[in-house]
């Protein structure tokens, strides 16, 4: 048995809403990791399996890495079929939003969201969830996936028995990467107990390592050598790396999406260094990603410099500057954390 984490109330009401609802559209935030798309094809095939109509759609495209997932190739990309997805949004009766915690994460999918008259359910596990324009949040910070309380919501609503095998290989592929692999936010013995639960399903979880962490390209692999020979820098006085991965360069190894997915976390096997940043230059803007062990708080440091948030240990964010002042404005940040960085 597991602990009782989400409220019964909030259960009893999304139960009730999806009970009422014909036309469903579950969405998930943009650039989908693991955790967005396993979340989010897991209610697809719980649905499925209760005999409701659904849809899943995806701000834009998710990695090559998850294109396997079952599920993932019925599922629908706004930035790739528009129109399907406008025709979705008029019947839409409930929408279900997974991994996200504010409107702008849904990218280009914010606007209809919004103004949409749909009864709305938010599943999430990013900590102060913008709290307007929800029927339900059932939001846990705590917990280390929205996959994994995906799991907790279908068993709650009492229906354990009908999820799949497909529901759990996607749950369990939520779960896996938005822990690294069990090696972050992994500590609650639940997690195991799910687990095993999930493979009584039916699922292979080496196989699922395999599909996820292994088929990477060969240039992807190359351009990982670059990046940690080239363009990691280690700011040793403030336990910190910054890397690098400029247009140029994603040119040169003929990038994918995906491809630099876990780069910012390499720096962090280095011993002495708390706190990673990876900057990727966009066509309009860089990307920011952070990562930190310990109690280094890289939410708050995109919430206050690059228009973002996220968890405390994994956080992102986007700035409209060029590579360059991105970089000035970084090292202009650090010394004001370094004595949180040496605590
Ligand atoms: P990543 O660095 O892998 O893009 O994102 C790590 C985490 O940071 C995500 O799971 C998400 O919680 C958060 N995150 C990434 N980008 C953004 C952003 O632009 N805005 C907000 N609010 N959170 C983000
Ligand atoms: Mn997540």
């Amino acid at each position: 048995m597991i602990s009782k984490i989400i409220a019964e109330e909030k259960v009893v009401k999304a139960k009730d809403l999806i009970y009422d609802a014909e036309n469903i559209a579950i969405i998930a935030h943009s650039n989908p990791d693991g955790d967005a798309v396993g979340s989010a094809l897991a209610l697809y095939h719980f649905f499925f399996s209760i005999d409701k109509k659904t849809t899943v759609i995806f701000p834009d495209r998710y990695p090559a890495f998850l294109e396997w997932m079952p599920g993932a190739n019925k599922s629908l990309i706004y930035t790739e079929q528009p129109e399907a997805v406008n025709a979705v949004f008029e019947k839409v009766e409930l929408i279900i939003c997974v991994d996200f915690n504010e409107p702008k994460r849904a990218g280009g999918l914010k606007d209809l969201i919004i103004n949409s008259k749909a009864k709305k359910i938010l599943i999430d596990h990013h900590p102060n969830p913008l709290l307007n324009n929800w029927d339900v949040v059932i939001s846990y910070p705590q917990l280390g996936s929205t996959s994994e309380m995906v799991f907790r919501l279908i068993c709650r609503m009492g229906y354990a028995s009908d999820l799949n095998k497909y529901c759990a290989e996607c749950i369990y592929t939520g779960m896996m990467t938005d822990t690294g692999k069990f090696t972050f936010n992994s500590n609650n013995p639940e997690i195991y107990y799910i687990i095993s639960e999930l493979i009584r399903k039916g699922i292979n979880k080496d196989e699922i390592y395999h599909k996820v962490y292994n088929n990477y390209s060969a240039n992807r692999m190359k351009l990982m050598g670059h990046l940690l020979a080239n363009k990691m820098y280690i700011f040793k006085e403030h336990k910190t790396s910054l890397m690098i991965l400029s247009l140029e360069d994603q040119e040169k190894y003929n990038f994918q999406i995906g491809d630099s997915e876990g780069f910012v976390n390499l720096p962090l096997s280095i011993d002495g260094v708390i706190f990673s940043a990876f900057l990727k230059e966009d066509k309009n803007r860089i990307k920011v990603s952070l990562r930190s062990q310990g109690l280094f708080p890289v939410n708050e440091i995109c919430e206050k410099y690059f228009n973002g948030g996220g968890h405390l240990n994994a956080a992102g964010g986007e700035v409209s500057l060029s590579l360059e002042d991105t970089v000035k404005l970084f090292n202009n940040i650090l010394p004001e954390y370094k004595d949180l960085l040496n605590k």
